[in-house]
């Protein structure tokens, strides 16, 4: 496994750890919970790996060098083409963890399979079913030993796609080329049962110049339906989730800070209540991480006790103070008023009376009906965002 958490109940990625820190510090799965070791070698990827046997349903032992390395090259390849990425991402209504999942944009997300192993013909169709039916497309990408030849088998028969925009095509990784290859327009030859195909290649160490929202795009043939809205709403939060704890984010000067303030008031990436996610409109004009105000919001709104009346007035002065602490800032705007500049804030407040933390009692005043829940962990935490939308719509 490429990623692991924290004794902070944090998502780590294993390539960006030095090895000092391997000594000290202690990981654990993300999906059993036991305690996993930092492995950095010559011979494989920064990875990690569970100290006793285990069957661990997510993360079996003994996971080839050509996955490991795959996986983190498909990973770096999609983030530098500017797409949010997960690697390992867990999906609650499916129980899975794609290779790598990546959005395509804020509703749609591909996950994209390497599959280096052989595995039963039935498996591989249910886990197909099983992404399409919960909206998310799958991409799957074969390792070496499953390279086209001159001949197909049933099993790379699989592996397959065609669809309007796309004809016949086969996908093959070649991780110590870092080369993708793509094989389209398959043909078998009526006589021989020998194939031809086009064939054409990405170096995937390269910036590449292949789009790939439209190759994906071209693969998902798919169109949506209204029931897909709460789904699509759903996916939403994941991504905002996702986004957050993505590899790269961990190195951006406002994400450490939010990290830092909310360590100390024991909190992590992981534990911020769903209602940290939510959108609203005109946030484009304040400076600060959204996720760090509505953060510093709710905490304030959680020291106070259930059925307790918060009036207009101890919100205004809330956000003076945090715009006193350099908690919430702005964006130097001339040609707008500060009173505007705050109002996203008012909305948040309106749409915590939406998903029902708070009860309106008049337009100065409002009721605290229910706290916001910190999660215990990502499984958790993923589970509820695919189940309790409805209440955003
Ligand atoms: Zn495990």
């Amino acid at each position: 496994m490429l990623v692991a958490l924290d004794e902070k109940n944090e998502l780590i990625y294993a390539h960006s750890l030095k090895e000092v820190t391997k000594i000290t510090s202690h990981y654990y799965c993300p999906n059993c919970k036991d305690s996993v070791f930092l492995k950095k070698g010559s011979l494989k990827v920064a990875h990690f790996s569970h100290f006793n046997q285990t069957n661990c349903s997510s993360f079996s032992e003994g996971e080839t060098r050509e996955h490991l390395e795959g996986k983190q090259l498909l990973y770096e390849w999609f983030t530098k083409q500017g797409l949010v990425c997960q690697l390992e991402a867990y999906l609650p209504d499916l129980n899975q963890r794609p290779d790598v999942l990546v959005w395509i944009n804020r509703t749609d997300a591909v996950a994209i399979e390497f599959q280096c192993s052989s595995l039963p013909l039935k498996r591989m169709i249910e886990r197909t079913i099983g992404y399409k039916s919960k909206g998310y497309d799958v991409f799957w990408i074969v390792g070496k030993q499953f390279k086209l030849d001159d001949k197909i088998s049933a099993f790379q028969r699989l592996f397959i796609y065609s669809n309007d925009k796309i004809k016949s095509s086969f996908f093959f990784l070649d991780v110590i080329k870092k080369t993708l290859y793509s094989y389209s327009n398959i043909q078998q030859q009526n006589a021989t049962q020998k194939i031809v195909y086009d064939k054409c290649l990405v170096k995937l160490d390269k910036f590449t110049l292949v789009d790939v929202p439209v190759l994906i795009k071209k693969l998902s043939a798919k169109k949506r339906g209204k029931e897909s809205d709460i789904l699509a709403k759903s996916n939403e939060l994941m991504q905002s989730h996702h986004y957050l704890n993505q590899g790269r984010m961990y190195q951006t000067p406002e994400l450490i800070l939010f990290q830092k303030y909310i360590y100390c008031r024991g909190d992590s990436l992981i534990s911020l209540p769903k209602e940290v996610y939510l959108k609203v409109t005109n946030q484009m004009m304040i400076k600060t991480l959204p996720h760090f105000w509505k953060y510093i919001l709710l905490k304030w709104l959680s020291k106070k006790t259930i059925d307790s009346v918060i009036t207009l007035k101890q919100l205004d002065e809330q956000i003076n103070e945090m715009i006193d602490n350099r908690e919430i800032i702005f964006y130097e705007m001339p040609l707008i008023s500060l009173k505007e500049q705050k109002k996203p804030l008012y909305s948040y407040i309106r749409l915590l009376i939406k998903v029902a933390i708070l009860e309106e009692k008049n337009s100065e005043q409002w009721i605290l009906k229910r706290k916001p829940y910190y999660y215990k962990n990502e499984q958790e935490k993923l589970t509820s965002f695919s189940k309790e939308l409805s209440l955003l719509k």
